[in-house]
């Protein structure tokens, strides 16, 4: 996070004052800072440089096509789970054959673009969908790239909503059908077997469920190999975890030396689908204290900044830091940062001891470039907010602040609701 800093007691992204961009197009916002971007794209890319790899964001953590751009110039694909994210992916200049396509509900006309656009491959999630992929493929005279996502049953350790490797999620195929379900692709005409996947979940803070669910992938591809399947690509998917508050994650270079190993052995093209342990802490989301309030035993700031904005908090109740953006080392409080949403779920932190934020204050939350504006909304009818991103000395509105014409963009009054005069 260094590049978000203070200077004389001011909060700075790289070398602009925060409150200087807050001036200029007013809160709240987004701010990501390009050079944590691309350092944090190259740590984790380079950690592998001595095995064949390529490093698939995953488009899902921030979407917006000059942060993908960024890592595209680095040499890195996309792992999407869209045709929406396809076509961001394709529009920020993605390289196709760099493309892998998860996600348990592709839908034909997702498919038909992928194929089109001649992606990588499929991370394929069931057999219905493997025959689906086959039949649009064939229609098309094309050959589907596909690996299976397989479910290694492991347990990640982090928060339920997030786990996606475990066998009663909804994720992947049962690794016991797996070989099965291969022979069965094996058989099918327009479906070329590139490899086998898995994805165990986000936030991850340990090494070994990744390195579990590898060592049974390995086992698989033993067999897999026997069957004469050709198994070239190993996607070990994403899920590498950050610092939100104390956690202590392992380091790319931790985890990339636990697979190397087996990554030499399989004599395979590794994937990785990195997302939020690039973007996570490269981000911020700078809100405005709008007003203050305290009850018997409860003080409430509330900010500028809501759920819709940020539903993190909300949605799993995840800690993110809360920091004043002048005047660090004031007498501190313990409130509820609260948005203007009507919900009492509406909240970026609870119980907290922060600053005594002033109404009209600048607040920063930390560590919000991952799965922050991505899941935005405008319930309330409230514009999406823009997008910064600091280069230097310098700072670009990446996307711009939604308007209310926006809001209503794309509906219509039908005919027998018009006012009649
Ligand atoms: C969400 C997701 C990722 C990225 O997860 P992070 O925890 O952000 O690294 C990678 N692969 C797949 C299939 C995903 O669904």
């Amino acid at each position: 996070m260094d590049d978000f800093h203070y200077q004389n007691d001011e909060l700075c992204c790289e070398r602009v004052p925060v409150a200087k961009i807050a001036q200029k197009v007013g809160t709240p916002f987004y701010l990501y800072s390009y050079n944590t971007l691309r350092r944090h794209f190259r740590v984790f890319d380079e950690a592998f440089r001595t095995v064949p790899h390529i490093t698939c964001f995953a488009l899902k953590a921030n979407s917006n096509i000059s942060v993908l751009r960024t890592f595209i110039r680095e040499g890195g694909g996309v792992d999407i789970v869209s045709g929406g994210e396809l076509y961001r992916a394709l529009k920020a200049g993605a390289d196709p054959q760099k493309i892998v396509y998860s996600g348990v509900g592709k839908r034909i006309d997702e498919i038909e673009f992928a194929l089109s656009s001649n992606i990588l491959l499929f991370n394929v999630e069931s057999a219905q969908e493997l025959e689906t992929i086959d039949a649009v493929a064939t229609r098309m005279k094309k050959k589907a790239g596909i690996a299976l996502r397989v479910n290694p049953d492991v347990d990640p350790q982090t928060h339920p909503h997030i786990s996606t490797g475990l066998k009663e999620n909804k994720f992947g195929v049962d690794m016991k059908k797996a070989r099965e379900k291969y022979g069965r692709a094996k058989r099918l005409r327009s479906v070329d077997i590139k490899g086998i996947s898995c994805h165990i979940g986000s936030q991850v803070t340990k090494i070994t469920p990744f390195v579990d669910a590898l060592g049974r992938l390995k086992k698989l591809i033993a067999l897999l190999r026997k069957d004469g399947i050709s198994i070239r690509y190993v996607d070990l998917g994403g899920g590498l975890g950050i610092t939100y508050k104390n956690e202590v994650p392992p380091h790319p270079v931790e985890y990339a030396e636990a697979v190397i190993k087996s990554a030499e052995e399989l004599d395979c093209t590794f994937i990785f689908e990195p997302g939020r342990v690039i973007v996570g802490n490269a981000g911020i989301l700078m809100t405005k204290v709008l007003y203050t309030k305290s009850s018997a035993d409860k003080n409430f700031i509330i900010v500028d900044a809501g759920m819709n904005d940020l539903i993190r908090p909300s949605l799993y109740n995840s800690y993110h830091r809360i920091q004043p953006v002048m005047g660090n080392g004031r007498k501190e409080i313990n409130a509820d940062i609260v948005g203007p949403i009507c919900e009492s779920g509406d909240y970026l932190a609870k119980g907290r001891t922060v600053p005594a934020f002033e109404r009209g204050e600048l607040m920063a939350v930390m560590s919000a470039g991952a799965y922050g504006f991505t899941m935005s909304s405008n319930y309330n009818s409230r514009p999406r907010v823009p997008e910064v991103l600091v280069n230097g000395g310098r700072f670009y509105v990446i996307r711009r602040r939604e308007d209310y014409r926006d809001l209503t963009r794309g509906e219509n009054i039908p005919s027998f609701l018009k006012v009649r005069r």
